[in-house]
């Protein structure tokens, strides 16, 4: 399985200082603070035995491959998102946070 450009699936390495896919010109990175982020990701190769081809977010991206590397299956692991790890795992704490905020207000607000 492998991750990298949404539009044309090539690869966009970390260590790529262009924020264009080299492939197709296509934006692949932002800029954000210090450091940048990928738009999404295109996942392709086989998931259970069946091809897989789809455009996620990258924090889904991410969590599948990492749930793909801990089982095993993947043979190799998307290389170009190990330099957004960490915007990943702050995104996915974010959606967190925001979900917890959404059930709150739900219950605070639901019975008045
Ligand atoms: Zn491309």
């Amino acid at each position: 399985m492998s991750a990298g450009c949404s539009v044309c699936g090539a690869a966009t390495p970390a260590t790529d200082p262009s924020s264009q896919c080299a492939h197709c010109g296509s934006v692949t990175w932002l800029a954000r603070g210090d450091g940048r982020i990928q738009l999404g990701v295109r996942v392709d190769g086989t998931r259970g035995d069946k091809p897989f081809n789809a455009l996620l977010p990258i924090a889904h991206g991410e969590a599948m491959l990492r749930a793909d590397a801990a089982r095993g299956t993947s043979g190799r692991s998307g290389s170009s998102l190990l330099g957004a790890t960490g915007v990943g795992c702050a995104a996915a704490f974010a959606a967190a946070l925001l979900l917890g905020l959404c059930i709150w207000m739900a219950v605070h607000f639901g019975h008045c």
